[in-house]
């Protein structure tokens, strides 16, 4: 399973768990939402459960989550639940999360994943179009955009050597494109606070960075908006 969507596992069964599953009042407990989402609940039990889920986001989110790491498995759902469920994973539980995944190359780049679209040239390209036209190297520098909500989020990644890259974070308004200057973006390894800026002077710039796995947050007023999930092998 890839690691993010683990960490939005992991973050939704903390929500869930928090919101008093085990006083056992409200939600159905873990072993029968995962038998759910496995098909393995039947008659009146699944009933219970459905009629919860149609109900509750909480435990609606669980179960889409379930379904997006397998996502091969398939229920036979009353269609208002169907179309939320697959809302959900359709558009994921967690939608401030923007993912790239790169490897640095001796002057160039390695597409390997990303969510975003990719700059090619003046045209935005989503990485499944990319990798269908055999395009994922790119010279020394990438541009990769995504909107989340009402941002525009575009990360520059320059390959300094084949051992360092230097990142670029730019945040638009999607309509106005109008900069953003009241945010702040920070990069982490391990939990730790690199570096953090200010957007005042439009981009953030991190430089000089060794390959490895980073968060990037972007927050308004200490509140996170933003994450880039950034995976950078050499
Ligand atoms: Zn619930």
């Amino acid at each position: 399973m890839p690691d993010y969507l683990e960490a939005i596992a992991k973050v939704i069964y903390r929500e869930w768990k928090s919101a008093g599953q085990f006083t056992g009042k409200n939600h159905p407990d873990e072993e029968s939402l995962a038998c759910f989402a496995e098909n393995k609940l039947s008659g009146k039990d699944k009933e219970i459960v459905q009629k919860h889920l149609i109900s509750c986001n909480i435990c609606a989110e669980y179960v889409s989550v379930q379904l997006k790491i397998q996502p091969h498995l398939s229920l036979d759902l009353p269609l208002p639940l169907e179309e939320k469920i697959k809302n959900m994973v359709i558009h994921g539980s967690k939608e401030n999360l923007f993912e790239i995944f790169l490897k640095l190359k001796d002057k160039a780049l390695e597409i390997i994943q990303t969510s975003g679209d990719v700059l090619v040239g003046q045209e935005l390209i989503p990485a499944p179009v990319l990798r269908s036209r055999q395009i994922n190297e790119f010279k020394e520098e990438i541009s990769i955009l995504k909107d989340i909500q009402q941002l525009r989020v575009l990360a520059k990644i320059q390959n300094k050597n084949s051992k360092k890259f230097s990142l670029a974070i730019t945040v638009k308004d999607k309509l106005s494109q109008k900069t953003y200057k009241n945010l702040r973006i920070t990069l982490i390894k391990d939990e730790i606070e690199l570096e953090s800026y200010m957007t005042d002077s439009g981009s953030s710039f991190f430089e000089n960075i060794p390959p490895g796995d980073y968060l990037v947050e972007v927050s308004r007023e200490g509140q996170k908006i933003a994450v880039i999930d950034l995976k950078v092998k050499a």
